[in-house]
């Protein structure tokens, strides 16, 4: 393992007293550079930093503090859980919750959910009369929240002709309006489409509450949709230096990915051409070399499609993955390169002794691509098993 310059901090049950070698760190520089570059982009609009899913994998807690010692004004979480969470780290910053946290069997338990989300202080976005009037029934006094329109994703939301009843609801003190992208991603159309859908809808939040904070563009919103800025972005993948597609590449905008995914050699062995590995042996090895074992699997969260379709940096050099991921090992062929044990092993991120060598590095796109999948996904599958180390 190589020596890490820095303060770190690790979290997680799975960093007491870690033996194994494999963990993730978070760079929160790259956080906070990644939160100036989209500020800059929105600028006037302001950030909030959507930390839900412990902060796409890399930790909520950390993640959010890093952004808003970055200038990011909000934060955003799916869950009331996920708010509680960092309402219980002393964080104050307002909370966005990006849905009605709704689903419970019974009246009780919907109205649990709304004193649960009062008593953390975090800022419900309403779409339903039936729930701002639960949230009048619990709070008896107005509820400051945001609206949450539907203008086109499909999922959440009211109808923009129910805006005026949701504005008028004597259960509301109206502070924002919202609304969320299908395809800012892939497509100019669609949005543009949706912003026509929007702006009337601005217009009456606007007429009936002048200060509403109006937002819509999501990480590739900010990136590609600048008439979608409003006076707030909501940026999660792109903060943590990843793409929102593989058409919208994080690096190009001069965003970081903060997270590397490192272990190290548990077991080496020389193996002859035509030596089969793993199960399946859907791979066998080419000529005479050397294959290393590495303590991380599929339980870990790497993912079982991109078995045989990945590189690792390995004291330095790329070596191909081969052989299936299985639940607690993989392994690489390095050829005529023999590794020691405990020779240090970048899985995703780059290598500490050239940073700046762009050939050096594994991104999380290579990754998503691999295993036919998104960006978004592969730090959300990184288990708990895996302590995360913050850095910087
Ligand atoms: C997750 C989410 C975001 C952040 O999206 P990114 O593409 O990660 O920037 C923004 N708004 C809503 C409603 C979300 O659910």
């Amino acid at each position: 393992m190589s020596a890490r310059p820095r303060n770190v901090t690790a979290t997680g049950r799975a960093a007491i007293d870690a033996i194994r070698p494999t963990r993730i760190e978070v760079d929160l520089d790259a956080i906070r550079h990644n939160v100036g570059v989209l500020r800059r982009m929105a600028e006037p609009a302001t950030v909030c930093a959507v930390v839900k899913a412990d902060g796409y994998g890399h930790g909520a807690v950390a993640t959010a503090r890093a952004a808003i010692e970055a200038g990011a004004t909000w934060l955003a979480v799916a869950l009331v859980e996920e708010g509680e969470v960092l309402r219980a780290a002393g964080i104050d910053a307002p909370i966005l919750l990006l849905s009605e946290p709704l689903g419970q069997p019974d009246a009780q338990g919907r109205r649990r959910a709304a004193t649960r989300l009062l008593g953390a202080d975090l800022t419900p976005s309403v779409a339903t009369v039936a729930f701002a009037e639960l949230l009048g029934e619990v709070a008896n006094a107005p509820v400051s929240a945001h609206l949450l329109v539907d203008t086109g994703m499909g999922r959440v939301g009211c109808r923009p002709d129910e805006v005026p009843a949701l504005l008028a609801h004597p259960a509301l003190r109206v502070t924002g309006g919202w609304t969320h992208f299908a395809r800012a991603d892939e497509d100019v159309a669609t949005t543009d489409d949706q912003l026509a859908r929007w702006r009337p809808c601005v217009e009456r939040i606007r007429q009936a509450h002048p200060e509403a904070l109006i937002h819509a563009a999501n990480s590739a919103g900010v990136l590609r949709h600048p008439a979608a800025h409003a006076d707030l972005v909501r940026v999660g993948i792109a903060m943590y230096g990843l793409s929102p597609a593989p058409d919208v590449p994080a690096a190009a905008f001069g965003l970081r990915q903060a997270l590397t995914l490192r272990t190290g050699v548990s077991f080496v062995k020389h193996v002859v051409a035509g030596t089969p590995v793993a199960y399946g042996h859907t791979w066998s090895a080419p000529r005479d070399g050397w294959v290393a074992t590495l303590p991380i699997g599929y339980a870990d969260g790497v993912p079982r499609s991109t078995s045989n379709h990945t590189e690792v940096l390995l004291a330095g050099q790329r070596y191909p993955q081969v052989g299936r991921v299985t639940m607690d090992q993989v392994m690489v062929f390095t050829g005529d390169h023999q590794p020691a044990l405990g020779d240090d092993v970048v899985l995703l991120g780059g290598d500490d002794r050239h940073p700046d060598d762009p050939t050096r590095f594994v991104s999380v796109d290579e990754w998503a691509a691999a295993a036919g999948t998104i960006s978004y996904e592969i730090p959300c599958h990184l288990t708990a098993r895996v302590p995360r180390v913050h850095v910087g």
